[in-house]
């Protein structure tokens, strides 16, 4: 296979990691040349130390762009309208940025997860990361990968969980988890 194949990649399942295994190849693109935008799906009230990080790598580098409100309404009789308007704008940022020859690899950070919720239409992603320019990398991460993005993908990894320290009640701590 030559070199310069752009991969589908999906990072889910429920052990931690997903994100920060994102985050991590982010890293090396950068360091080998590459151009990076990370969409972020829900997140936007949390104040993530990667925001900053990438700021320091430099926003033609690096840009992370939380498209979100930090969370979503679930448990009601139907999805709340204005998330699945912000699902939309963000699946609409990270597919024009795939098509736009700017960025080598976007990542659709927590896409599963609005894919699992039926905030977005899991063929309609699908077909659109089929047909994208060859040599772009796109990863998906969140729990739950829907089974027509998994058989897309090049590359899918399950966080598995052997153990989290929240079952034992420690909270969230900063720089390991936001
Ligand atoms: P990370 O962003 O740390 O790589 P993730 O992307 O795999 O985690 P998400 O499902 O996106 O996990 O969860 C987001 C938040 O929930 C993070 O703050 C993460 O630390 C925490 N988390 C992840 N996995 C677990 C778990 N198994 N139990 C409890 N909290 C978790
Ligand atoms: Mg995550």
């Amino acid at each position: 296979m030559p070199e310069g194949k752009g991969l589908l990649i999906v990072y889910t399942g429920p052990g931690k990691g997903k994100t920060t295994c994102a985050l991590g190849t982010a890293f090396r693109a950068v360091g080998q040349g590459l151009r990076v935008l990370m969409v972020q799906f829900i997140k936007g009230s949390w104040h993530y130390g990667e925001l900053d990080a990438a700021k320091m790598l430099g926003d033609d580098r690096f840009e992370i762009r939380p498209m979100g409100r930090g969370f979503v309404k679930i448990g009601g009789a139907e999805t709340d309208p204005e998330d699945i308007r912000m699902a939309e704008e963000c699946w609409e940022s990270g597919r024009a940025a795939i098509y736009s020859g700017t960025y080598d690899l976007v990542v659709l950070d927590e896409i599963n997860y609005t894919i699992s919720y039926k905030m977005l239409d899991a063929e309609k992603v699908v077909e659109a990361l089929a047909g994208r320019p060859e040599q772009v990398h796109v990863i998906c991460t969140g729990r739950n990968a829907h089974p027509k993005l998994v058989a897309a993908a090049d590359l899918v990894t399950e966080m598995k969980e052997v153990k989290h320290p929240y079952t034992k009640g420690i909270l969230a701590q900063r720089g390991i988890d936001y």
